[in-house]
């Protein structure tokens, strides 16, 4: 409760809430973030915008200039996943499917270059993971730092028809040094907090990029000595990731490597619904689940909301410098899970679990983070 005379620190939130099951998840983040607002000095104006397959739906366009314009005016932005089932999308013209006509100019917009993914699972819960218990050994514990707006899915683009008559297309990977050194420094200082420990993730025995990547990574490693950096070739990673993920702290890689290792490590952890992420840029960030809409099992509450509200976790912390309440959220988050309660992703029936709805698990959540 703020005092008279003291200024509570105010912070507009602008809520994409998505598609598929981006609402039910958003509700459950929106609860905590209310809890939040009600224990600490703080308050949060919400302001809910649309964006993704549904605003083009409604509006005519996945981000259309009104949700850009309160993006802009924002503290930061709460994102649900967007997205289509593959059949639904051929609905969409191709340039206004949602990540092309949103998710992309969205991360452009702000040059949110910096994607943190964290990957954990405390040996408690190992049997949420499809790995062997003794594969997991104490827990997963690690973080992927993904470059965020560079690579193939940003580079120049061509397609056409060849003097064969054959249909082609070109996709660049494109990098700069710039784009290259500015992730480098969020991995070293990341890694700094931690083990001390740099997995940097390339293909440099076939990719001219990848070359580039570890020349300037090395270049920005002079900085920071007392890091150790141990290079691994990206398929070998895919492998190491479901042998030895124990080896892993701090990753580091380009665009495309991050979204499918990230998905495979929340494959690992035992569903997507446990990965949540911050992407962070110079000015401004924005928070979202790392996997997508899960079409599904949208509307029929049994969606993980971890990754919503571990987000909202992320930006307490990264947005606000509210620390003490970020781990109580997590804490919150994993003793639900510790007191043998399951979302349906991560178990299946006969399993020795509880099993609970979305808006259970949030109702949990709250429980456990008001006692905190
Ligand atoms: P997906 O990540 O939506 O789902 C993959 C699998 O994980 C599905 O079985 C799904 O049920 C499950 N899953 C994902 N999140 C879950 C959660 N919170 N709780 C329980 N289970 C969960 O991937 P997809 O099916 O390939 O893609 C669906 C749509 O999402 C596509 O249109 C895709 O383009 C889009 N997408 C969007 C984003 C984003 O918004 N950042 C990211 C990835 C994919």
């Amino acid at each position: 409760m703020a005092m008279a005379g003291l200024v509570m620190n105010s912070y507009k939130i602008v809520l994409l809430d998505g598609d598929g099951i981006g609402p039910e998840i958003m509700t459950e983040a929106v609860k905590i973030l209310h809890l939040v607002a009600s224990r600490n000095d703080v308050e949060f104006e919400l302001v809910h915008a649309s964006f993704g397959a549904s605003a083009y739906f409604e509006l005519g366009h996945p981000f259309p200039d009104a949700t850009k314009a309160l993006c802009d005016e924002a503290d930061a932005i709460l994102k649900g996943p967007i997205g289509l089932s593959h059949e639904e999308s051929k609905k969409i013209p191709v340039d206004m499917q949602p990540e092309r006509g949103a998710l992309l100019p969205l991360r452009r917009r702000y040059n949110t270059f910096a994607n943190i993914r964290p990957v954990f699972l405390p040996k408690g819960l190992a049997h949420f993971s499809p790995l062997k218990p003794e594969i997991i050994g104490d827990g997963i514990d690690f973080i992927i730092i993904r470059e965020l707006v560079g690579g193939l899915y940003f580079g120049k683009k061509e397609a056409g028809v060849n003097a064969q008559g054959k249909r082609y297309v070109i996709e660049s990977l494109e990098y700069d040094e710039d784009q290259i050194a500015a992730i480098a420094r969020v991995a070293f200082e990341t890694a700094q907090k931690r083990k001390r420990v740099l997995h940097n993730i390339h293909k440099s025995n076939v990719l001219r990029s990848s070359v580039l990547w570890n020349e300037v990574m090395m270049e920005v490693a002079a900085d920071y000595p007392d890091v150790e950096v141990v290079h691994i070739l990206v398929d070998a990673a895919a492998t190491y990731l479901c042998l030895n993920p124990g080896q892993f702290d701090v990753m580091v890689m380009e665009n495309m490597f991050g979204d499918i290792l990230s998905d495979q490590a929340g494959g690992i952890l035992g569903s997507l619904g446990l990965m949540p992420s911050a992407c962070l840029g110079p000015d401004k960030a924005y928070y979202e689940p790392s996997h997508g809409s899960a079409p599904d099992i949208a509307g029929k509450n049994i969606a993980n909301p971890y990754s919503m509200i571990g987000s909202v976790a992320m930006m307490l912390e990264m947005s606000f410098g509210m620390e003490q309440e970020s781990k109580n959220l997590w804490q919150a988050m994993q003793s639900v899970f510790a007191q043998g309660n399951s979302t349906p992703d991560l178990s299946k029936p006969g399993d020795d679990v509880k099993m609970i709805s979305t808006q259970a698990f949030g109702d949990l959540v709250a429980e456990e983070l008001a006692k905190l």
